[in-house]
Parts: C-alpha cells; structure tokens; sequence
C-alpha cells in the first residue's frame, strides 16, 4: 500500500524549489527506489510528493569550461558507467555505480537519489569522497556548492535545506587529472545486496611511475556516514610504490574508521577487512595508474 496523498510534477528547477516552498512537507521523488520503499514499508505515510524525475536538464554528464566533471543529479547509474567522460577521466565511479542493485535499480536509480539519502553504504558514496567532489544545491536563495564531506551531516541525513534541491556533482579536474582508482564493495552476496563494507583508493604516480604524489582512500559502512582516513593517506602519500609503503597504508587505516556491529558483520570483521580491502584497492589503483609491483 503506497499512502501518497499527492503528486506534483515539477516542470523546471526553479518550478520544483516553488512547489517545495508551497509544501514544505513534501519529499522529492527522483527515480524513487529509495523513496517507494520507505512509503511501502509504512515508513512514510500520507505523503505529498514532488517528482523531479522529467527534467531532462539534470541528466547527464558533461565537462564545464574549467575541466570539472558534472554529473546532473537524475542522471542514472547506468548511464554513469556507459558514459564516455566516465570512462576516459574517473572509470572507478562508473564501476561503482555498476555495483548498485541489480539491473532495473541501475536503470531507475540516480546519483542524485544515492547522495542525497544520506547512506553510509550508498555505492556511489566513497569515490565521491575519494575526489574530494562538490554538491551542487539549487533553492530559494539561489545556488550553493557544498563538499561532499560537509553534504553528509549524520546517518541518512544530509545538508539539504528547506526548499533545496540537488542539482549535480561535480568533480574538479584537479581532483581526477592524473589520477587512476579502485572500488572494492564487499558484501555477503554477489548481487543485489548492500556493502558490508565499500572501499574507495586513488592515486597519482610520479612520472617514472615509481612513486605515490598522492593517495585518496574513503570508506563506506566504516562510520555513519561515509569518511576519508587522512592517517592511511599520510603513511603513502610522497612514498614509493612498494610493497612496504601499501602495508602501512593498509595499517592507518584502523585509526580513522569507527565501524559498528550490525546483523550483516560484526565491528571486528569490518575492522579486518577494513586493512585487507585498503591494500588490495591500493595496489589495484597503482595497477591502473600504470606503476609496477618494485
Ligand atoms: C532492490 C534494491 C537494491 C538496492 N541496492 C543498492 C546497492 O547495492 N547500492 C546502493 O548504493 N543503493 C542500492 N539501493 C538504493 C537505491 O537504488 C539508491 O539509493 C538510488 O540511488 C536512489 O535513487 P533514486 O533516484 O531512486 O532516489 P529516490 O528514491 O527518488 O530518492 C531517494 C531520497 O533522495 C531524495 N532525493 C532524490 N533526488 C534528489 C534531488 N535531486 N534533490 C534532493 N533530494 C533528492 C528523495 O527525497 C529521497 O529522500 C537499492 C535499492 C533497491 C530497491
């Protein structure tokens, strides 16, 4: 039973900030996969509805003047993992995006509705973090552009203000020029399950290729909301790439992740693979920045 009490199509952006103002307590609806559930599960009832889902101007990717990466807020996961700029500039996002659900989820599912659920285990979640990539709001005072590590306020919340809504992410080509990444999700299954934990690592080799200039790596599932762990970056960051240097990688990483007990794994389990899945990304990430096991 889906107790919805109305539905109101937003016909552009700014029309959809004015509906969102006349009901203040009505939710967006994007490709509803997320949404749906909750009003089925009885979670939300008598509900006033504001789709977004027909505006075409938020879909899709594209490259701004300055380099940066846009990414429309309804543009599907699939649609991110097919699309060329992906591919050729942040492949690891559209992988990702590819492990969500399965196939209906990532032909309804959006960036949009992934980021803006507040999910610590959204698959979209810890790349985002790992380029450092910016969320762009539209409302009644105009537009904002929030880091995605301030986006984030608390599980399942998320720094939407009254009359907002998401317009895009983007990401600054300093945040992907160079840089090459891995997208570990381990969960129970293979398909259609949610990350026990997800593992995101980038970095950008020195041009013998022998050494890390940088080191990005975010979790999923490892706090409330998804987190960076700047103690693991520092142990790589200027090292060269050996064996050596992604162990100590792999061991920082225990001083900035605090994960819970849950039915699907235990703190300590996640703890453990926490360090195995960092290595693995790390070297898988070299791999694909064109650098050699020394
Ligand atoms: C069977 C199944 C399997 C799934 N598996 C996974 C998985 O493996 N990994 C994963 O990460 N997710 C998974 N999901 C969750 C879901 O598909 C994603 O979170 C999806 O990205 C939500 O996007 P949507 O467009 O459907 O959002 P909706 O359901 O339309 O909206 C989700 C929330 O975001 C808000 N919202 C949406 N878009 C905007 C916007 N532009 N501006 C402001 N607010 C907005 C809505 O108000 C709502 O609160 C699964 C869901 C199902 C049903």
């Amino acid at each position: 039973m889906y107790d919805i009490k109305a539905l109101y199509e937003a016909e552009s952006v700014s029309h959809a900030i004015r509906l969102l103002e006349e009901h203040p307590d009505a939710k967006i609806i994007a490709g509803g996969s997320d949404i749906l559930i909750k009003i089925r599960e009885g979670k939300l009832k008598d509900v006033e509805l504001i789709s977004i889902y027909g505006l075409d101007e938020l879909r899709g990717v594209m490259l701004e003047e300055d380099g940066a990466l846009r990414i429309g807020s309804l543009t599907s996961f699939s649609h991110v993992t097919k699309h060329p700029l992906i591919q050729r500039h942040i492949r690891v996002l559209g992988e990702a995006v590819d492990k969500v659900g399965g196939p209906q989820i990532r032909n309804i599912g959006t960036i949009g509705g992934n980021t803006c659920n507040g999910v610590t285990s959204a698959d979209s979640a810890s790349t985002l973090f790992a380029y450092d990539a910016l969320v762009e709001l539209a409302g009644p005072d105009g537009v904002r552009t929030v880091p995605i590590h301030e986006f984030y306020l608390k599980a399942g919340c998320v720094d939407l203000r009254q009359g907002e809504i998401e317009t895009a992410v983007l990401i600054p080509k300093a945040s992907y020029d160079g840089y090459a990444g891995h997208y570990i999700k381990y969960a129970m299954r293979n398909a259609m399950d949610i990350a026990t934990l997800g593992c995101s690592v980038n970095v950008k080799l020195s041009e013998d290729k022998k050494q890390l200039v940088d080191v990005r790596i975010a979790f999923g599932v490892a706090g409330p909301v998804p987190l960076r762990c700047p103690a693991a970056e520092r142990a790589a960051k200027g090292k060269k790439a050996i064996d050596e240097t992604y162990r100590r990688f792999a061991q920082e990483v225990r001083q900035d992740i605090h994960p819970r007990d849950s039915w699907r794994a235990s703190r300590a389990f996640r703890e453990h693979i926490s360090q195995v899945l960092a290595r693995r990304a790390i070297e898988e990430a070299v791999d694909r920045a064109g650098g050699e096991a020394l």
